[in-house]
């Protein structure tokens, strides 16, 4: 890891802007609540972008059309809580193990093509390399994924 000391909340807002047009395209509403002006955070920023990206585009994915996305920073007992929550169709329960494993892409009815099913597999290595966590919470409200960094 390269790690080094990066505003999250900027790194979240630029990567919004590189998702726009899929955003527009799909009539996506997204609501962006980021706790303070600057929120400066170690890690490395470019493993800690992929970690957004991948999140991200799959909540773009998965979500439907006209749908809902947040993406939320906060801080809970001195880390910082990075969530993104879409609504739309849960991932099911008997899944939700098995998506952190490399290749797995649920059952054919719900992959939107294109995936490689890797992108959850680098996600976990990425945040456990910073020594952090990442969890996820799926139901019939939508699907959130939490990760957690250190603040500077
Ligand atoms: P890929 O995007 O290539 O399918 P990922 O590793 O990124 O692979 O995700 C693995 C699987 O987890 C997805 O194929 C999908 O079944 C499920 N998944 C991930 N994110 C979401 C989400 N936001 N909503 C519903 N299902 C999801
Ligand atoms: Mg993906």
């Amino acid at each position: 890891l390269n790690m080094g000391v990066f505003d999250i909340n900027e790194l979240i807002r630029q990567r919004i802007i590189k998702f726009e047009d899929k955003i527009n395209k799909k009539n996506i509403n997204v609501n962006v609540v980021l706790m303070d002006k600057k929120m400066l955070v170690k890690g490395d920023r470019d493993r800690i972008d992929q970690v957004l990206t991948n999140i991200i585009d799959n909540a773009i994915k998965f979500v439907n059309q006209g749908g809902n996305i947040e993406i939320k920073t906060e801080i809970k007992e001195d880390r910082l809580l990075v969530s993104i929550f879409n609504d739309g169709p849960p991932i099911p329960k008997e899944d939700i193990k098995y998506i952190w494993d490399r290749f797995h892409k649920g059952d054919k009815s719900r992959t939107k093509g294109g995936g490689t099913g890797l992108g959850l597999s680098i996600v976990r290595q990425i945040i456990n390399k910073h020594n952090q966590t990442i969890w996820v919470e799926s139901g019939e409200k939508g699907t959130k994924f939490t990760f957690t960094l250190e603040i500077v």
